[in-house]
C-alpha cells in the first residue's frame, strides 16, 4: 500500500482533481489510499468566519457560507458523478449556517474553531471521492474522525497513535484488499467522545504520515505545487533547486524553521519503520521530486555543507537579562517552567554570561509570560523578528563552514544565534525585513546563484 496526501493547491478547483484521478489512475497496483486537504484557502475562509460570528454580523457570515458552497459547486460542476456530493455539501453548510447564527455576538471557543476549520476536508474529501467514483476508479470515502482518535487540545491535537493505528488497520486494509480506494481528510480528527478536532495548521501531512505508519505503507506521497524539498521558498529564492533527497532530520529542521512544504511532525511517525517519503510536483507528476529516507547519503548533495535554509516570519523574542541569577543553580529551569506552564512553545535559544534570548512564535500567552518572568530579571520583548536556519548534515563535518555562514549573513543583523542539538542546523534570528536578504546572500553563497 501506499498514502498519497494531495494539499490544497492539487485540490483547488476542477482541472487540479483531474490530475489528481489520474495520479492514482497511475498507482492503482500500489493500492492507494487518498488523503486530501481542504480546497486551497477554504481552510482560511472558514476560520474568517469566526471574527464575522464574534462581532455578530449575520448577513456576512451567510454570505461568506454562500461563497464557499458557490467555490464548491463550480468546482463540481466540471466533474462527473459529483451531484449526490455537492447536495450533502450543500446540506452540511445550512446546518454550519445554523450553528454559527446560534452562536453569533460569541467567541468561537477551540472547539468550536476546530469543528468550523475541519468542514473544508469533509467538504474536499466527498467531492474527490465522488468525482473517483464518475471517472471509474472504485473510490471509497472514510470519515477519518472515528479513526484518527486525539486528546482535547482543539487546535493543535494529538494523536493517541495505538487507538488510531488499531483503527486505520481494521478499516482501511480491508477496503485496500477488496481493490477499494479510501478517500480520506487529512488535518481532523476527533476526541474520544466524539468531538472534532484538528491537528494543527498545515496538518494534512501529518495525518498522511500517521496512516502510512500505522499500515506500514511502502511509501508516503505528499503531492504539492513545487518540485519537492527545495534548497530554500522557490517565492524567496527563485533560483532554489530541487533537493533529490534529504534526511528524515533534515527535513524536520526545515520544517520547524518555515518551510512550509511539509508538516515539522511528517517524518516522526515514519522514522521507526524506515517508510519513505517522496514530495511531489501534481502539476508535474513525472518529475523525480525529493526521497526523504533514514539516510540520505552526503555525497547525494553534492559539495555544499548545507542542504537547504529555511526563513519563518512572525517571531518574537524574549530577552531576560538577570546577570546574577544566570548562573545561579537552577535559573533556567525556573525560566522553562513559566513556559510550560503557559504552553508556549521555545523555538530558538541562546545564552550569554548575562541574559538569555528565546523566540517563541505563539503570541497568545505571551503577557502572561512576561509578567512572570518579570520576577526572574529584566525582560525586553522584540516583535517583527525572523528565523533564518541553514540546515544540512554536512554542517557536522564541513571545517570552516562557520566563517563562510557568518561572511553571508553580515553579523550586524544577526540578533541571535544558535546551533541545535543536532548540530545539523543553524539558526539566525534577523529583523523580518532583513529576512529575505539573509537568504538570499547564503543561498548564493552556498547553493549556487
Ligand atoms: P500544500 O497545500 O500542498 O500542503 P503548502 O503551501 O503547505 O502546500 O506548501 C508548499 C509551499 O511551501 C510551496 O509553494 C513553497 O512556496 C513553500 N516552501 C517553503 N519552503 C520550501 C522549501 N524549502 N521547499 C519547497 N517549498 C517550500
Ligand atoms: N487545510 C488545512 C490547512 O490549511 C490542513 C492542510 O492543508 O494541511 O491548514
Ligand atoms: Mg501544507
Amino acid at each position: 500500500m501506499i498514502v498519497a496526501k494531495f494539499g490544497g493547491t492539487s485540490v483547488a478547483d476542477a482541472a487540479a482533481i483531474r490530475r489528481l484521478i489520474e495520479i492514482i489512475r497511475s498507482r492503482l497496483s500500489a493500492q492507494p489510499v487518498v488523503v486530501v486537504s481542504a480546497l486551497a484557502t477554504v481552510t482560511d475562509s472558514l476560520l474568517a468566519l469566526a471574527p464575522l460570528v464574534e462581532s455578530g454580523n449575520g448577513p456576512a457570515v451567510d454570505a461568506a457560507i454562500l461563497a464557499l458552497v458557490g467555490r464548491h459547486a463550480e468546482t463540481a460542476r466540471g466533474l462527473a458523478g459529483t451531484e449526490a456530493a455537492m447536495e450533502r455539501i450543500r446540506r452540511d453548510a445550512e446546518a454550519l449556517c445554523r450553528e454559527l447564527t446560534r452562536m453569533l455576538g460569541r467567541r468561537l471557543s477551540p472547539a468550536g474553531l476546530d469543528a468550523l476549520a475541519g468542514r473544508g476536508e469533509l467538504w474536499s474529501s466527498q467531492l474527490i471521492a465522488a468525482a473517483m467514483s464518475g471517472a471509474g476508479l472504485d473510490a471509497a470515502w472514510v470519515d477519518i474522525r472515528p479513526i484518527m482518535i486525539t486528546d482535547d487540545r482543539f487546535t493543535r491535537a494529538s494523536p493517541q497513535v495505538e487507538v488510531m493505528e488499531s483503527r486505520a488497520r481494521s478499516t482501511l486494509v480491508p477496503l485496500a484488499a477488496s481493490g477499494k480506494i479510501a478517500v480520506t481528510q487529512g488535518f481532523v480528527g476527533s476526541t474520544a467522545d466524539g468531538r472534532p478536532t484538528t491537528l494543527g495548521r498545515g496538518g494534512s501531512d501529518y495525518t498522511a504520515a500517521l496512516l502510512g505508519a500505522a499500515l506500514e505503507v511502502e511509501r508516503v506521497e505528499i503531492w504539492t505545487d513545487v518540485n519537492g524539498l527545495m534548497t530554500a521558498d522557490p517565492r524567496i529564492v527563485p533560483s532554489a533547486r530541487t533537493l533529490a533527497a534529504a534526511s528524515y532530520e533534515e527535513a524536520a529542521e526545515l520544517a520547524t524553521f518555515g518551510a512550509k512544504v511539509l508538516h515539522p511532525a511528517t517524518a516522526q511517525p515514519l522514522v521507526k519503520a524506515g517508510i519513505p517519503i517522496v514530495v511531489l510536483n501534481s502539476t508535474r507528476p513525472d518529475e523525480a521530486g525529493t526521497i526523504i529516507e533514514p539516510s540520505a547519503e552526503l555525497e547525494r548533495m553534492g559539495n555544499s555543507p548545507i542542504r537547504s535554509i529555511s526563513f519563518k516570519r512572525g517571531i518574537t523574542v524574549i530577552n531576560v537579562r538577570a546577570p546574577r541569577m544566570l548562573g545561579a543553580f537552577g535559573f533556567l529551569r525556573t525560566m522553562f517552567e513559566v513556559f510550560e506552564r503557559h504552553e508556549v512553545v521555545v523555538d530558538v535559544l541562546a545564552s550569554s554570561e548575562v541574559s538569555v534570548s528565546l523566540t517563541v512564535e505563539d503570541r497568545s500567552h505571551l503577557d502572561a509570560v512576561v509578567s512572570e518572568l518579570s520576577e526572574l530579571g529584566e525582560v525586553r520583548v522584540e516583535h517583527g523578528r525572523a528565523i533564518v536556519a541553514v540546515v544540512g548534515v554536512g554542517l557536522k563535518h564541513t571545517p570552516g563552514v562557520a566563517a563562510r555562514l557568518f561572511k553571508a549573513v553580515q553579523p550586524d543583523n544577526v540578533e541571535v544565534i544558535s546551533q541545535g542539538a543536532s548540530a545539523i542546523n543553524m539558526t539566525f534570528v534577523v529583523r523580518e525585513e532583513d529576512g529575505p536578504g539573509v537568504v538570499q546572500r547564503l543561498h548564493r553563497e552556498f547553493l549556487g546563484t
